[in-house]
C-alpha cells in the first residue's frame, strides 16, 4: 500500500486546515515529526482492532471518552490521572451490571485539533481568527495567539507523549488495580449520590474478587486494563506526518494514535481525510450525522475497508436526540443489508448542543441520556448490535452540561465552565450515564 504524498493530499484540497503563513516553518515542523519516534506501536493497533471485532460482532461494548479539546496546560498528572479514573469508573460499572466486556478507549493524547463552523471569531467588533486547538492555535484572543503556528505540530507531539507515557503508568503500575476502585472515587462517595451508588457495586465487587481469590484465581486481567488513544485525524501535516511503514507487516500505520477518526467535516468521500485514512491499517471511525444517507455510509465502507476487516471500520453515529428514532434505522438497516461490519457507535454528544439564554454553549443531561436510549431502541429492534458511546467527559467536577442527578441549571454553568470548545459532562454526570446505560445493556 502506498501512501499519498502531502502534496497529493493538499490538491484534494481538504477542508478545516490550518493556513500558515511560512512554508519555510511548516516543513521543518513536519520534517521534525518525521524523525520522531512512534506514539503507538502497530501491534497496539491490531490489538485494539480485534477488540473492535468482538464490539461489532456483538461480544463487547466500546467506551471512548475524553476532552472535546485537550490542551497543553491540561498535560498534568492531576488531569490525567483524573480523566482515566472516570473511564475506569464508568468502564467498573458497564461490566459488572451489564457483564459485557467493555473496551476502553480515551479520546486523549492527541485530541488537539478542532473544526470550527466558522473560520473567524468577533468579540466587540474585533475579528480574529477562530481557535482551532492547541495544534493549530492559542485559546487567547489576541492576534498574536490566534495567528495559526506550525511548531505547535511538534508540541502536539510531546503533549501527547506525555499523556501516554503517564496512562500506560496508570494503567499497567497498580493504579487500574480492580481493588482500587474505592480509592478511585473516596472523596466523591461522601458528597454525591452516585458515588454511593458506585461503592455499593464496589462492595459487591471485593466480595467476588475475595471469593475468587480464595479459589485461587488471581488472574492478570484484574490489575491492568488494556487500555488506548484516539483523536480526530483532522491535521494532515501531522497525521501525514506521523504515517510510517510498520516493519513487521509492512503496513503503513499512523503512529499518533492507536485509532483515528473522520469527524463529520471532513468526511468527503473523495477528500483527503479519507485518502489518507483509507491507507493506513490502524482500525479508524467516521462520524455519521443526521445528513448521512445509508449510499453515503455504503461509499465510506467500500473506500475505508473494502476488504471488510472485522473491526477495521466504527460508524460513530451522531443525529440529536429529537432525530436518532427517525434517522437511524434505515441507516443501520440498509448499510447491514450491504454487508458491512461496521461497529454501531453512539455519540450523544454532538447533536445535542445548544446555547443558553446566558451565553453558555451547553447539553442537556436527559438529551444525551435520550440520544443513547434511542439508539438502543433502533438497535433492538433492527436485532443489531448498540455497539458503544463516544462522550465528551473530564474527570472534574465542573459545570458545563445542564441537568444530571445535582440538577445543574443555566445559572449554575458560569461556576466552573472550562471547557475551550464542547461541554463535557462532570464526574458525577459520566458516572449516571453509565449506571444508566449499564441499565439498558441489561434490558
Ligand atoms: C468532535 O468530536 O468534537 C466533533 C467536532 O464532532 P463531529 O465531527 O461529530 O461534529
Ligand atoms: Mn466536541
Amino acid at each position: 500500500m502506498t501512501i499519498p504524498s502531502l502534496a497529493d493530499l493538499h490538491a484534494l484540497e481538504p477542508a478545516q486546515q490550518p493556513t500558515y503563513a511560512d512554508r519555510a516553518a511548516v516543513d521543518s515542523a513536519v520534517s521534525r515529526l518525521q524523525g520522531m519516534p512512534p506514539l503507538v506501536f502497530a501491534g497496539e493497533c491490531d490489538n485494539l482492532r480485534e477488540k473492535l471485532a468482538a464490539v461489532a460482532d456483538g461480544k463487547a461494548f466500546l467506551l471512548q471518552g475524553g476532552d472535546c479539546a485537550e490542551t497543553f496546560d491540561g498535560v498534568t498528572a492531576e488531569n490525567v490521572r483524573n480523566k482515566l479514573r472516570v473511564l475506569l469508573s464508568m468502564a467498573v460499572v458497564l461490566t459488572y451490571a451489564a457483564s459485557v466486556p467493555v473496551v476502553k478507549l480515551g479520546r486523549m493524547a492527541g485530541q488537539y485539533a478542532k473544526p470550527r463552523s466558522s473560520d473567524n471569531e468577533t468579540r466587540d467588533g474585533v475579528t480574529l481568527p477562530a481557535y482551532r486547538g492547541d495544534a493549530v492555535n492559542g485559546f487567547a484572543f489576541t492576534p498574536e495567539t490566534r495567528r495559526h503556528d506550525p511548531q505547535r505540530l511538534v508540541e502536539v507531539y510531546h503533549a501527547s507523549a506525555a499523556t501516554l507515557n503517564l496512562t500506560r503508568a496508570f494503567v499497567t503500575g497498580g493504579y487500574a488495580d480492580l481493588r482500587q476502585m474505592h480509592e478511585w472515587n473516596t472523596d466523591f462517595v461522601r458528597t454525591s449520590p452516585v458515588g454511593q451508588r458506585y461503592e455499593r457495586i464496589g462492595a459487591e465487587i471485593d466480595r467476588a474478587l475475595a471469593f475468587m481469590e480464595a479459589c485461587g484465581a488471581n488472574p492478570d486481567e484484574f490489575h491492568t486494563v488494556d487500555f488506548h488513544s484516539s483523536h480526530e485525524a483532522l491535521l494532515l501535516e501531522y497525521e501525514h506526518a506521523m504515517t510510517r511503514i510498520d516493519s513487521r507487516t509492512e503496513k503503513p500505520y499512523d503512529v499518533s494514535g492507536h485509532f483515528l477518526w473522520i469527524g463529520e467535516r471532513t468526511r468527503q468521500l473523495d477528500g483527503a481525510h479519507v485518502e489518507l485514512l483509507s491507507k493506513v491499517s490502524n482500525p479508524i471511525g467516521v462520524k455519521l450525522g443526521p445528513t448521512t444517507s445509508p449510499d453515503d455510509a455504503i461509499a465510506l465502507a467500500e473506500r475505508l475497508d473494502p476488504d471488510r476487516i472485522p473491526g477495521r471500520l466504527t460508524f460513530i453515529t451522531r443525529m440529536g436526540a429529537g432525530k436518532i428514532r427517525d434517522r437511524l434505522p434505515e441507516l443501520v438497516e440498509k448499510v447491514t443489508a450491504s454487508g458491512v461490519r461496521a461497529a454501531w457507535v453512539c455519540d450523544p454528544m454532538h447533536g445535542n448542543t445548544f446555547e443558553t439564554e446566558n451565553g453558555f454553549k451547553t447539553r442537556e443531561f436527559d438529551d444525551v441520556i435520550d440520544e443513547v436510549r434511542g439508539f438502543f431502541e433502533v438497535h433492538r429492534s433492527l436485532g443489531t448490535w448498540p455497539g458503544g458511546m463516544h462522550v465528551e467527559l473530564t474527570g472534574d467536577d465542573v459545570t458545563e452540561c445542564v441537568g444530571g442527578g445535582a440538577a445543574l441549571s443555566a445559572a449554575d454553568l458560569s461556576h466552573r465552565y472550562e471547557s475551550v470548545v464542547d461541554p463535557r459532562l462532570n464526574r458525577a454526570q459520566s458516572l449516571e450515564l453509565a449506571f444508566l446505560v449499564s441499565e439498558m445493556l441489561s434490558q
